[in-house]
């Protein structure tokens, strides 16, 4: 497909700024209504933006504001939002099927067979669809499994790692802010380093932070007194997303594997955030060549509707009692199909979204290196899964402070572009565009992230 043509699938006129002031009155109305009536305890209802139309990568807000969209609603909109083709998809299935319970409908019973189909080496073609609606239950609902099948209940997880915000998710993920006064959470959680190369807490002069990682997990699993003698489950992010968009060398995930097979704990790879397609490849753990025996997906399958899951090895899932695990909106018929349009729009050659994601993603990491910015630390990532870090000092990399990001995030927004920061300290800044974004459009909203930089 042409740039013209996936121009096409945007705003012509993004981004454009029309109101006197930013956020405009109606905006300003809006999110002082939502302050009186939501709870903030979810993500981003701080954030002064409030969307009212959009299309592809674009968004309008109801001032007639449109922005640029480089967060992809945290990676999701993977073909973009309201595709013409998913609009469609929609639109047919919302006269046909929506609801059905758990009872088998013909979109669900096609995605799980499409499913198995493009899962990754290890799971494809023999493989087991659980289906949830948002990612945290993916990871709740693998816990839950891998303890089961296992009979063991430990789980190692990582620093930095963002699971989801329930008991067990909620127990794997590190982040103060999902944790501080909530706990305890599910007891039996062990943390270790995840190879952040960047901030590692230990000395890499000579083995890298992947080696380390990776063969401390084996210490763990496979060493008598380290208190990890019970082990269900490794669960880990093949790039690493809240904690900073941290993309290991391969070496990392392969030790993992190699150590869970000495144990006999199962590999979970938590794609939630870096799956369908968003790294260059269908899935991210598909880079190291490991075989996972699980693997949790979210975001960008269901894109504008929710949708997400856990995809087993069949002879562990066959070990799961029927009926136990019952979730009334899962597989909707709707998420169904619009999940189906997604896959579709991925694979389909002409487009080539996938490989697309992999060149785009180089050229975006080298553009933004040419803006010689002191405050980049590091400019890292996958396919269109880039994380800037920004620091106060190259070399003493104190994070970038809250000031300055505030500074650099209201240069951003009011200037038509929206990015989501994410890390350890909330100073990485992510580029994770929807994959069919026009070059033109990418590269505007890189030079205004440029400018805002320059500004600092
Ligand atoms: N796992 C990962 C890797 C994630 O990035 C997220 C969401 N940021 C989740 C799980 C939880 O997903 P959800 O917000 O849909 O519950």
């Amino acid at each position: 497909m042409s740039e013209i043509e996936l121009e096409a699938l945007n705003f012509p006129d993004a981004p454009k700024m029309v109101s006197a002031t930013f956020p405009g009155p109606k905006a300003a109305a809006a999110l002082a209504l939502s302050a009186r009536t939501e709870s903030m305890a979810r993500g981003g209802g701080r954030m002064p933006v409030v969307m009212d139309r959009a299309f592809g990568v674009t968004i309008k807000d109801p001032d007639g504001n449109t922005f640029i969209d480089l967060s992809a609603g945290v990676g999701v909109s993977s073909v973009g939002r309201c595709h013409p083709e998913v609009v469609q998809a929609i639109r047919d299935q919302s006269e046909t099927l929506m609801h059905a319970m758990e009872v088998n409908n013909t979109k669900r019973t096609d995605l799980a067979a499409k499913i198995s189909e493009i899962a990754p080496d290890g799971l494809k073609g023999d493989c087991i669809t659980f289906f949830t609606q948002g990612g945290s239950d993916a990871l709740e609902a693998a816990v839950k499994f891998a303890k089961r099948v296992t009979g063991r209940h430990q789980i190692i997880a990582f620093h930095g790692g963002y699971h989801g915000i329930w008991n067990a998710s909620n127990a794997l993920t590190t982040g103060t802010a999902y944790r501080k006064g909530y706990g305890p959470f599910m007891g039996g959680v062990i943390h270790a380093p995840y190879p952040y190369a960047y901030r590692f807490p230990f000395d890499t002069t000579h083995k890298s932070a992947e080696q380390i990682s990776g063969e401390y997990i084996d210490y763990l699993l496979n060493t008598p007194y380290t208190g990890a003698d019970d082990v269900a489950a490794v669960i880990v992010e093949p790039v690493q997303g809240e904690g900073g968009y941290v993309p290991p060398s391969p070496e990392f995930l392969q030790l993992v594997r190699k150590a869970c097979d000495r144990s006999g704990a199962l590999l979970i790879v938590d794609e939630v955030q870096s799956g369908v397609g968003r790294t260059g490849k269908m899935w991210a753990v598909e880079h190291s060549g490991v075989k996972p025996d699980m693997l949790t997906f979210g975001k960008g399958m269901g894109g504008d509707v929710p949708m997400a899951g856990l995809i087993m090895r069949s002879d562990l899932a066959a070990k799961i009692p029927d009926g136990s695990a019952p979730n009334t909106f899962a597989a909707n018929a709707m998420s169904a199909a619009v999940s189906l349009t997604n896959i579709r729009l991925l694979q389909d050659p002409k487009l080539d979204l996938i490989n697309r994601a992999h060149t785009l993603g180089l050229e975006v990491q080298e553009r933004i290196r040419s803006f010689n910015s002191p405050y980049v630390g590091e400019v890292r990532g996958r396919g269109l899964m880039i994380g800037i870090e920004l620091v106060e000092d190259k070399v003493t990399k104190v994070p970038l402070t809250g000031e300055k990001l505030g500074k650099l995030m209201d240069y951003v927004l009011s200037h038509g572009v929206l990015m989501v920061p994410c890390g350890r300290y909330t100073n990485v800044m992510r580029v994770m565009p929807s994959l069919t974004i026009p070059r033109s459009l990418l590269f505007k909203a890189l030079d205004v992230f440029g400018e805002g930089l320059a500004a600092l």
